[in-house]
């Protein structure tokens, strides 16, 4: 029986990406010069370098070929475009008006991060996708598989406007019979994922919620989609800095890592996407300082002030 891997099993999609086909519509801010950008923009100086990796991280079970700026920019197949640039998310199997609610919070976080409309979509059922029962912690967890959730569901519900669209659910889920469970997995060539955040939430491991573990799973969530979405856009695994494009071989890997872009994958997704970056970092202080998220508050209006812009008023 191997062990559960990783958080996401979307580079094993990479080698399946479609040559040639690009989508010919315009793109969606064809002006966006990255050489023209401020450098302070980029500056590395709140970001760390990525630490030589431990036994068990990673970059220590999956050596990857790093991916430069310049490396990104020919191979990004997937770019927002008039008419193809919504980001959708899909909840996917039973959730609970708390669970549901929590979505908004997610598709408010894709919109700051992206700057690209989000929605989301209405349920969708897991009735028909297989299953298998586990045996953990005393009990027992119906897994649902994501290849079927991705050939017989999401890839049925993909939106003509969608650049991608990410299945969340509560449910736990595995790839094939060999693993435990997975993260979550994604279909690079199709635009779609699918993605549980039950294992970021402290009742799945029997646990009692408390305000401080409810902050660590939407911190979690946030970091996942982030992610997750980073792929999608051709974003590679960061290498470089301490970076939430990092790849994680656990929970306990991933939660050592920062929610933030570091300098060299914020480039990429600006040239791709277009979004204006101190816009962006204003965007995003508004939101850690309305969901709680205090540490990510600061770090942000710190490279607020790094771009040259006025930090932001200390909510009173
Ligand atoms: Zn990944
Ligand atoms: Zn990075």
């Amino acid at each position: 029986m191997r062990l559960a891997l990783g958080l996401c099993l979307v580079m094993l999609a990479w080698c399946g990406l479609a040559r040639g086909g690009q989508d010919a519509r315009a793109l969606l801010r064809p002006q966006v010069r990255v050489e023209a950008d401020p450098p302070s923009w980029y500056s590395p100086a709140l970001f760390r370098p990525m630490p030589r990796p431990k036994p068990g991280d990673w970059m220590a079970e999956h050596p990857e070929p790093p991916q430069s700026f310049e490396q990104y920019v020919p191979a990004a197949r997937v770019r927002p475009r008039v008419g193809r640039h919504t980001l959708y998310l899909c909840p996917l199997g039973a959730m609970s008006p708390q669970e549901q609610a929590r979505l908004d919070v997610l598709r408010e976080y894709l919109e700051v991060c992206f700057a690209l409309p989000a929605r989301v979509m209405p349920p969708a059922g897991l009735d028909r996708v297989t299953t298998r029962d586990r045996r953990m912690f005393g009990r027992t967890v119906r897994q649902y598989l994501t290849t079927d959730i991705l050939d017989s569901v999401l890839q049925h519900l993909l939106p003509q406007d969608a650049v991608c669209m990410m299945g969340v659910t509560m449910a736990d889920l595995y790839p094939e019979e060999s693993w435990n469970y997975v993260f979550g997995q994604a279909s690079l060539e199709r635009r779609i994922g699918v993605y549980s955040l039950v294992r970021f939430y402290p009742a799945f491991w029997g646990e009692a919620e408390t305000a401080e573990s409810l902050l660590k799973a939407l911190k979690r969530s946030l970091a996942t989609l982030v992610h997750e979405t980073g792929h999608m856009f051709g974003v590679q695994h960061c290498q470089r800095y301490e970076c939430v494009m990092n790849g994680s071989n656990s929970l306990a890997e991933s939660d050592l890592r920062p929610i933030h872009l570091c300098p060299e994958c914020l480039k990429k997704l600006r040239w791709n996407i277009g979004f204006d970056v101190p816009a962006r970092y204003e965007a995003l202080h508004k939101f850690y300082a309305a969901r709680g998220m205090a540490a990510e508050a600061e770090w942000a209006a710190k490279r607020l002030a790094e771009c040259g812009q006025k930090p932001p008023a200390k909510a009173g």
